[in-house]
């Protein structure tokens, strides 16, 4: 019996005296042996499951696979027992039928993605039961119960549901014990009840990473074949979850699964007499062996190993003596002696083989590694060019491609990959790749090099050519390209850190405030110091990453008319606003950070301190559902007070009819309330309001693509084109607010708000160019990120946003939908930089420029990073910390090439216009 997210002290501390009375009466007095299992992050289901039957540790990409899992093929313990013919039952977890295909004689799965739902889940299971206990026809029955699981992710460890459902399981526990206990009177064989969990639960309520509450599961093992404990014993042992693997196999007569990396749990066997003890011991210590020699070329040297050889030798002595019926003290006494070795040698075999499981794959690694290097440097090499005002990017990869350089390249590379991967003995991803692919990745390698060098030598003779030039006078960098200079440093140098990983919304919320102060300050100085001072010079360039040639300035400022838009205002920049506007100018930095210190105390987020009360923990407690209703309510209007401006009138209508389905969406699934409903009796999946709102996303959304293609083949029509970016912008706002939570709805509002104020009082009148506000933008969506209560642990991904408006899990559009309410924040940011680059600036090169800033600011930390974790692959925290970090920055740099996609074709319509 599986209960997910079954935390130790659910069982063994006060929770468990109180709601499960049975198994606490089992656990000190019973029949029974109990530990508490540690689970290895990630602390996520799929894995932990393959653990528990495996043995083994599976590797971090399992997290991936978690929301869809392939078939087992594993040497596992169902396995052996369907070659030995066992009947097995399961019901559960569909994640199980997943992995076991047609292991099950019968078997009936529950999903485990409607997070909401924490009855029928169980209930699905439990039917079953009262049958199936009757008949006598199965020899394993395995039940994932995942109702405790959901609602720690809805409410948390500490919500009054959970003694319920605790209760409910120690009920059901007693029912299958007594069950069994009165067909062992008929059958005069031992049964064997095992009760574990497959992860706890952290403060917040949700798993994945490494934290005492997450690792720790109770396991404990109900056998009339055990000795009755005398009196109360309640310090139960710690051991690892994969112990259970080999107990389990030896319990049922099976072989240990071969990869299996547990230790038999001792106490099971205890009561055994030593001839069988020491046979269990032995099978044991020669599976790990076994599994030593395979791993470790050096396993003779491995102390481990010398003491299986050493207690192997003692156990043969025994059964001379055992054989020759020598005195039984004699026999005790080694026997004890042979069984205390064969322990050792099974602990440090153990022990040594989680540590040897983490291999990899240098090769691989490196040849990464060198890509993500070489285009990295393309990219801060063609800093220069890119941010010219001809704003062109031109990679020299042709050319390249037939010069001797290339060629030598190449079959330099594709030497080593043979001499690689012939003499490399264990398996290696990149071998493994058929010569196409390989050689396809050699030449894209030494194109790179190539454009590399060739862009090295342009850089070197342009600037023997133009460093004649003086440096322009104007060239100095004002103070906000230093903040941002150095902010983006910062933040590159923090990720070296565990701690500032883990703790990453502090950087960036830092970041944001000391961009709103030196805002302030320019403004101030703006207000108060007038034209004389005024910091703004007019090119619009490579400041901000400048060590470039200085000479290149100057050709942008002779390219300043391509701008007639920003020209044509007045000079002076704060003097075009009216009295009012000047004073809301000087109030907005305060504005700005006045909402992002709210946003802050919405979501306690990060690892350390996550578990502090927040508002959004006071939100959604159902004391406070009309509070709630009343600012999911308030935040919907303000949106679209917000949004509607730059709309045409229909998508205003189609955007005020799916805010309203939203609300009735929320209603429906019971997260907030109408004003006429007392309570939430009936409560649906919502699907038709959630679809209903799809619908009008994606009329909102086909509506401004239509207009841009209007803008395009038709005519040159400016404002056309602004209404279609600003419709689409506005759709994905719409789909933002389906996909939050609503005590997150306010984190939206805020969005818009601070964009609304920025767009007005700051960017436009203070005219920064194209380079500054994209790395604004960019901070801005990086803080939205975490103001969402994201963190760089997997634990706070929210899949309940994959099923909105789905039947049942359907691949594309489940991790579609998560994956833009995860990274909503960012996403927005950038298209609100598209809408407003294109709407403000006629000028073609504002939106390449943005671009290519988007693209650089981006890859900078996450090369940076990959390049780290390669070189940190044994750090501690490597799966706990740097690894999901990672993957957040896979799934970050697939975005960002999605949004310089629709850049670029921006870029395009623009330039046509
Ligand atoms: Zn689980
Ligand atoms: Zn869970």
């Amino acid at each position: 019996m599986l209960i997910d997210a079954l935390r130790d002290d659910f069982v063994f501390g006060s929770k468990g005296v109180k709601f499960m009375p049975y198994t606490t009466y089992l656990v000190e007095k019973g029949a029974s042996h109990s530990f508490v299992a540690e689970a290895k992050p990630p602390t996520v289901t799929m894995p932990r499951i393959k653990a528990l039957m495996t043995g083994s540790l599976p590797g971090f990409i399992d997290v991936v696979r978690n929301l869809n899992s392939p078939a087992l093929l594993e040497d596992n313990v169902i396995t052996q027992a369907k070659a030995a013919g066992k009947r097995m039952i399961f019901y559960g977890d569909e994640t199980w039928v997943k992995l076991f295909p047609q292991h099950f004689v019968e078997y009936d799965g529950t999903t485990s993605f409607f997070v909401s739902d924490y009855t029928e889940v169980d209930d699905n299971v439990t039917r079953h039961l009262d049958k199936v206990l009757k008949r006598g026809d199965w020899d394993v029955l395995i039940l994932h119960y995942l109702g405790l699981d959901h609602i720690g992710h809805i409410s948390g460890p500490s919500s009054p549901l959970i003694g319920h459902k605790l209760s409910e399981m120690d009920n059901i526990l007693m029912k299958i014990h007594t069950s069994l206990l009165s067909e062992e009177r008929e059958n005069l064989s031992p049964n064997l009840l095992v009760l574990c969990g497959d992860h706890g639960m952290s403060e917040t309520g949700s798993h994945g990473a490494s934290s005492m509450e997450e690792v720790n599961t109770p396991l404990i093992l109900i056998s009339s074949a055990f000795e009755r404990k005398p009196g109360d014993i309640r310090h139960p042992k710690h051991v690892q979850q994969t112990d259970l693997a080999a107990t389990l196999a030896i319990g049922l007569g099976l072989p240990i699964p071969e990869n299996s990396v547990g230790s038999l749990l001792f106490p099971s066997i205890e009561g055994r007499p030593v001839r069988e003890q020491l046979r269990f011991l032995h099978l044991n210590a020669v599976q790990l062996s076994k599994l030593l020699q395979e791993n470790v070329p050096s396993y003779k040297k491995e102390p481990g190993f010398e003491q299986f050889k050493m207690a192997e030798r003692l156990h043969g002595n025994w059964i001379r003596l055992y054989l020759e019926e020598s005195t039984s003290e004699v026999l005790f006494n080694l026997g004890t002696k042979v069984r205390r070795q064969y322990l050792d040698a099974l602990r440090t075999l153990s022990l040594s083989l989680s540590r040897q499981v983490a291999q990899y794959d240098i090769y691989s690694m490196l040849v990464g590694t060198v890509m993500v290097l070489e285009v990295l440097t393309l990219l801060l090499l063609s800093i220069p060019q890119a941010l010219s005002s001809k704003a062109e990017l031109e990679v020299p990869l042709w050319s390249p491609v037939f010069s001797l350089l290339f060629y030598l390249m190449f079959l330099v590379l594709s030497a080593l990959h043979v001499i690689v991967c012939t003499s490399a003995e264990s398996s290696c991803y990149f071998c493994g790749l058929s010569w196409l692919m390989a050689g396809g990745v050699m030449v894209l390698i030494s194109a790179l090099l190539c454009a590399v060098v060739s862009a090295l030598a342009k850089m070197f003779a342009s600037g023997k050519l133009l460093s004649k030039n003086p440096a322009h006078p104007n060239s100095r960098w004002s103070e906000l390209d230093v903040v941002i200079l150095l902010g983006t440093m910062g933040h590159v140098l923090s990720l070296g850190a565990s701690s500032f990983i883990e703790e990453e919304h502090q950087t960036w919320y830092f970041l944001v405030n000391t961009l709103c102060l030196a805002l302030c300050h320019e403004i101030y100085r703006n207000c108060f110091l007038g034209n004389d001072c005024e910091p703004r010079r007019c090119s619009h360039g490579e400041r901000g990453f400048v060590n470039t040639a200085p000479a290149l300035q100057d050709r942008s400022i002779g390219h300043d008319e391509l701008e007639p838009h920003r020209v044509s205002k007045s000079p002076t920049s704060l003097n075009t606003l009216r009295g009012w506007e000047k004073w809301m100018a000087m109030a907005s930095p305060w504005v700005i950070l006045t909402c992002c210190r709210l946003l802050r105390s919405l979501n306690q987020t990060g690892v350390q301190w996550a578990h502090r009360p927040d508002l959004g923990h006071w939100l959604t407690s159902s004391d406070h559902k009309a509070e709630l209703s009343v600012l999911a309510a308030l935040s919907l209007i303000m949106i679209f007070a917000l949004v509607q401006r730059r709309c045409s009138l229909t998508s205003k209508v189609a955007m005020a009819l799916g805010l309203l389905g939203v609300y009735c969406y929320r209603a429906a699934i019971g997260n907030v309330l109408f004003p006429w409903q007392r309570d939430s009796k009936d409560i649906s999946k919502g699907l038709i309001e959630a679809r209903f709102v799809h619908v009008f996303v994606l009329g909102i959304l086909f509506t401004g693509t239509k207009d841009l293609l209007k803008s395009q083949v038709i005519a040159a029509d400016f404002t056309i084109k602004t209404v279609g970016l600003w419709e689409i912008y506005s759709g994905l706002v719409l789909l933002a607010a389906l996909l939050f939570r609503p005590h997150n709805l306010p984190v939206l509002v805020f969005s818009l708000l601070i964009q609304t104020i920025m767009t007005k009082f700051i960017w436009k009148p203070l005219r920064h160019d194209a380079a500054e506000i994209t790395v604004m933008h960019y901070w801005f969506g990086q803080a939205f990120f975490y103001f969402q209560g994201n963190s760089n642990n997997i634990a706070t991904v929210d899949i309940s946003a994959g099923f909105v408006g789905l039947d049942t899990y359907v691949e594309v559009p489940a991790v579609f939908l998560t994956a833009f309410a995860t990274f909503a924040g960012p996403v927005l940011w950038a298209s609100h930089l598209v809408s407003f680059l294109s709407s403000e600036t006629s000028s073609g090169s504002a939106l390449s420029h943005a671009c290519f800033c988007y693209a650089l600011i981006c890859s900078f930390p996450v090369s940076a990073y990959i390049i780290l974790v390669t070189s940190l692959r044994y750090h501690l925290f490597i799966w706990s910390v740097f690894s999901p970090k990672l993957l957040y920055e896979g799934m970050h740099i697939l975005i960002t090439a999605a949004i310089c996609v629709f850049f670029t074709a921006m870029d395009q319509t623009n330039t046509k216009s």
